[in-house]
């Protein structure tokens, strides 16, 4: 349906990376040069726009800002020593993205505009990959409706966009986690599965709680009993137990289908460990800790990779870890680092080289 050649491109007149150092830039904070931009209307995309990185104008009318038709994903790009440029698993991100849009009620984006967009916009602003250690090209697609009127129903109009931000090492200083027993992020027949703004802005309350108890994120539980683990804050949790990784299934579509779950689980089992997707329930856990089986947890995201646990806080039970110890978490992410900065072979299929 669209090739390359149906792509409007704009041209910048300057680069906006003469004004700005890529080392150890914060996460977020600057955008590159380009941008994609891409309209739903009259029940058709129309011809996708990449053109110098500018705000939007927009109605106070504008639907998303009201009922939240707003979905997303995060996906990097590296480069590696070579100056070759490879993105991490796209298609993986290009099939939530629909999933995530479809339980949204909105349009399905074709994998040409979203696969091809990506590669079009990466290569135009190829010289904003750092190629420092652990730095990389953030990449955020996203759609929301754009209807101007404020009648609550699906929209008939809609924007796909990509931008593209550089970024240094995430902050990864070892977490202390609240076990959360009041609020929800996701419950049975809700959107948890979906990337969906709205996931994010509902857990901000329950996270500035914990925070003012000292905590830096909340470990969620389910909405029934609040015992079974569910993710911990915007990240899937592993638990390493004796010789098993345990991690909680997806079957309920309470949480998130990580592609970083989804690696290291691969990983893991490569290193020789059992994965065990499946409910597993706090208790489980203390007596783990009890027992002194329980060796590592850590939370796995596109940000941050690999983040380690090294307090897990459950009513008045308190579980310390010296992550220093830890050999699992920081073997597995030697080896998906060595695979995106393109020092071992990619076995998998996971770098998309452009
Ligand atoms: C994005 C996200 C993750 C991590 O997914 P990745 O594909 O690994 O980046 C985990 N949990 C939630 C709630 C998320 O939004």
């Amino acid at each position: 349906m669209f090739s390359v050649a149906d792509f409007n491109i704009t041209k910048i007149e300057r680069s906006k990376l003469n004004d700005i150092n890529l080392e150890n830039i914060p996460f977020g904070k600057y955008m590159t040069d380009y941008m994609l931009e891409v309209d739903f209307e009259d029940g058709e995309w129309k011809t996708p726009e990449i053109k110098p990185y500018q705000p939007l104008l927009i109605q106070p009318s504008l639907a998303a800002i009201h009922y939240g038709q707003a979905i997303f994903e995060g996906i990097k790009a590296y480069k590696n020593a070579a100056g070759e440029v490879a993105i991490f698993r796209p298609q993986d991100n290009f099939i939530r993205f629909n999933l995530s849009a479809e339980r949204m009620q909105m349009p399905q984006v074709p994998e040409e505009i979203f696969m091809e967009g990506l590669k079009q916009l990466v290569k135009l602003d190829a010289n904003w990959i750092p190629t420092q250690k652990d730095h990389s090209l953030y990449i955020r697609p996203f759609m929301f409706s754009t209807d101007e009127t404020i009648g609550v129903k699906p929209s008939d109009n809609y924007k796909f966009m990509i931008i593209l931000s550089p970024t240094g090492p995430y902050y990864t200083t070892p977490m202390r986690i609240y076990v959360e027993e009041k609020y929800v992020r996701a419950v049975p027949g809700g959107i948890g599965y979906a990337k969906a703004a709205g996931n994010y802005g509902g857990a901000m309350y329950a996270t500035a709680q914990a925070k003012l108890k000292g905590y830096d994120q909340v470990l969620w539980t389910d909405a029934f009993e609040h015992k079974y683990v569910q993710e911990c804050g915007t990240m899937n949790v592993i638990f390493i137990i004796g010789d098993k990784a345990i991690t909680p299934n997806l079957d309920e579509g309470t949480i998130l289908k990580g592609v970083t779950r989804d690696t290291v689980i691969t990983i893991l089992k490569e290193i020789g460990l059992t994965v065990e997707e499946r409910p597993l329930n706090i208790d489980e856990v203390i007596e783990a800790h009890k027992a002194g089986t329980l060796k590592e947890v850590f939370g796995t995201g596109t940000a941050a990779t690999i983040s380690l646990i090294k307090e897990l806080r459950y009513k008045d039970y308190d579980m310390f870890f010296e992550v220093d110890k830890w050999e699992i978490a920081p073997k597995v992410k030697t080896i998906f680092n060595d695979i995106r900065y393109g020092k071992t072979a990619d076995t998998h299929g996971w770098m998309m080289k452009l």
